[in-house]
């Protein structure tokens, strides 16, 4: 795959070429179906069975987004958080926007701060070397929220929008 299927492919996220490169390449290995799960190293011979090595689930994409071990409160905090920033309900945060992020939001701003928290909490998601506390994803979106605001332009890329994070410290 070249960078231009890449360049093009991105080119339709809006808002995306605000990120570091750092945020974008965990997202890109979902958004482009790179990831290299049980289930598909099975089908190729390369894994001797197609389940997760966590909880004997079929080990998808999906599984490890959304569904494995404590996933589930995880991906729904974040609905929530996603919901206050769009003034909506949770059943508006579709888990497709985690795969396709075809999206727009107006301002700008708004639009930024979805992306940062879907592309961190994809991040997050796409780790496997332990299980994934709700409190380990806590810590980590405050430390990476944290690690953006040392920026001195956050304010004009994601404005006030991720406040929203501090919701279970309140
Ligand atoms: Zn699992």
């Amino acid at each position: 795959m070249g960078n231009k299927v890449i360049g093009r492919k991105y080119g339709k996220i809006y808002g995306w070429h605000r990120f570091r490169k750092k945020t974008k390449c965990h997202w890109y290995e979902v958004i482009y179906d790179l990831i290299p799960t049980r289930h598909r190293l099975h089908a190729i011979n390369l894994s001797s069975s197609d389940f997760c090595t966590q909880c004997m689930q079929l080990d998808t994409i999906q599984h490890r987004l959304t569904q494995c071990g404590q996933a589930p409160a995880q991906w729904k905090w974040t609905q929530e958080r996603l919901a206050i920033i769009l003034r909506t309900s949770t059943n508006h945060i579709l888990e497709e926007w985690l795969q396709r992020p075809s999206f727009y939001f107006w301002p700008l701003k708004r639009q930024h701060a979805v992306l940062w928290i879907i592309a961190r909490y994809v991040q997050f998601r796409i780790q496997r070397e332990t299980e994934l506390t709700t409190q380990d994803y806590f810590n980590f979106m405050q430390h990476t929220r944290w690690k953006l605001y040392q920026d001195k332009r956050r304010f004009e890329v994601v404005g006030n929008y991720l406040s929203v994070l501090d919701y279970p410290y309140r």
